[in-house]
């Protein structure tokens, strides 16, 4: 994944949307990385897969996240 398309996801995704929580590993939560693909899951039940080819717009990347809040 292109570094920038990264640096405008990750401050959105670092905090879970849900609940807060900074943390990932030992159960707390996972985020992946992949070629295109951005995954976030976090042990509230927070599970947020995007998938960067469909774009990168800030206002994008927010309707995504508040459809997976809106999901839970
Ligand atoms: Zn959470």
């Amino acid at each position: 994944m292109n570094v920038m398309i990264y640096l405008t996801i990750a401050p959105m995704i670092n905090d879970c949307p849900n609940c807060g929580n900074s943390l990932v590993g030992n159960g707390e939560g996972t985020l992946k990385i992949d070629d295109d693909i951005v995954e976030r899951t976090c042990k509230c039940g927070f599970d947020f897969t995007y998938d960067v080819t469909k774009g990168t717009s800030k206002k994008q990347i927010k309707e995504a996240i508040k459809e997976a809040l809106d999901s839970l």
